[in-house]
């Protein structure tokens, strides 16, 4: 991309535009801010190249956007790009630099979302302007969302428009999103990008016991406390069996080959060990986890309470939600009562078919270095929500990283940043990808 390319700054100026747009998600109503600024934004970007996109706003100021690109051919099945304007609280006393100040140096752009996930918002953006710019159309129509409320559940966005709107997505059969596309490297001049075709499910959980109240002082062998106390440590030092999914099978099968690492199927684990900093990402993906998060009881020091109970988040493989609680119930033992408080769905598709050969041939264009590869995200998604619709979702929001940079660290973390040549990078694959797709 030659200098003068009009998307390759514009990218950088729209990202900074977003960063410098405060939409902290705090996951209270009252206290959240900043998406409907950032939504009209995205309206306007839309509009003024011809688009008509529309707000959606489901509680005041929690507002998504969302816009049809009509392709070639609006016969053939549409295809989802979608991506979220809210942002994780940032503190400030915590940064080397003002997370909502979009200050650029060192080659990276700074700022709360620069990696999750206004980054991607901004190439998408770029790109379509380009395109209608240029008078390009996509080869099929192409829903572009961009929504609120991703980073506490996507009640008031994703899952709003799912549930409320479903009319937008008639047609859409595949979508991509977060959080996939982006590069690892793997020494010489290889780096694989990782494709998320698989996201583990969420089950939270509450364990309640219950016992016999009474006065601390006196001799009690019914206590609930002690009966949850119990039970929470059993959950939390269990280890759920090992189970190879087909997404992260073919993972290790790739990177195996790859690195020229032996996989030993029954010892997956031993494998992932040896794959480096990417071994984070993968590691709970190899089997279901349970976490003890909350412990509530008692009113009273000198009281014994007839009921306490707890939180455990629970991250579960595709297909393994009924066996996981079954297990789940007998570790726990039969005192103890389980309620669930959020349950979202695992998902799984294949890493096959012509979007994913896009996928791969346009990041082989931009990087000849590069290998895609399938993986399952131990995270949750807006892609949940479009799931529900029966749409096949992928993520990938294309980013080439430099070596050293600890990416997953980056994902809510302190002086979150994103590599200027990164976005431009990405704003050429994803052109490329649409073309193909
Ligand atoms: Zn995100």
């Amino acid at each position: 991309m030659d200098a003068t390319d009009p998307a390759a700054d514009e990218v950088i100026e729209i990202c900074r535009d977003l960063l410098r747009i405060d939409t902290t998600n705090t996951g209270d109503l009252d206290t959240s801010t900043g998406e409907r600024v950032a939504a009209e934004y995205v309206a306007q970007k839309l509009a003024e190249v011809g688009f008509q996109p529309e707000i959606y706003e489901s509680e005041p100021g929690r507002a998504s956007v969302v816009a049809r690109f009509e392709g070639e051919d609006p016969a053939r099945d549409a295809l989802l790009i979608h991506g979220h304007l809210d942002v994780v609280p940032a503190d400030a006393s915590e940064w080397s630099v003002d997370p909502f100040g979009g200050e650029i140096k060192d080659g990276y752009l700074w700022g709360r979302g620069a990696i999750d996930m206004k980054d991607f918002d901004a190439m998408v953006l770029a790109l379509v302007r380009r395109m209608r710019r240029e008078g390009r159309k996509p080869p099929r129509d192409v829903v572009l969302a961009f929504v609120a409320d991703e980073e506490a559940g996507s009640t008031y966005g994703a899952q709003y428009l799912v549930d409320r709107h479903p009319g937008l997505f008639e047609g859409v059969t595949e979508a991509i999103g977060e959080v996939g596309g982006f590069s690892v490297s793997v020494g010489g001049d290889q780096r694989l990008y990782l494709i998320e075709t698989a996201q583990k499910g969420i089950d939270w959980l509450r364990l309640h016991a219950k016992g016999r109240p009474g006065h601390g002082s006196m001799i009690n062998d019914d206590n609930a406390v002690t009966a949850l106390a119990e039970a929470v440590a059993r959950v939390g030092t269990h280890r759920f069996p090992v189970v190879l999914t087909p997404t992260v099978r073919a993972f290790l099968e790739q990177v195996s080959q790859i690195l020229g690492i032996e996989l030993d199927l029954d010892d997956p684990e031993a494998a992932v060990g040896k794959i480096g900093p990417i071994a984070m990402i993968i590691g709970a993906t190899l089997r279901n986890t349970a976490n003890p998060t909350r412990l509530a009881a008692g009113y009273k020091d000198n009281v014994i309470p007839g009921r306490a109970s707890a939180t455990i988040d629970c991250r579960t493989l595709p297909g393994q939600s009924e066996l996981f609680e079954e297990e789940l119930r007998r570790i726990v033992g039969p005192d103890i009562e389980l309620e669930y408080i959020h349950r979202q769905a695992a998902l799984e598709t294949t890493f096959d078919g012509a979007l994913v050969e896009a996928m791969s041939a346009a990041l082989r264009a931009e990087d000849p270095g590069a290998i895609a590869v399938p993986y399952m995200l131990s995270g949750g998604t807006d892609a949940k929500q479009f799931a529900k619709l029966g749409i096949r979702c992928f993520g990938f929001s294309p980013l080439r990283l430099p070596d050293d940079l600890n990416f997953g660290a980056l994902f809510h973390g302190i002086d979150e940043r994103v590599p200027v040549e990164g976005l431009q990078f990405g704003v050429r694959v994803l052109d490329r990808f649409l073309q193909q797709s």
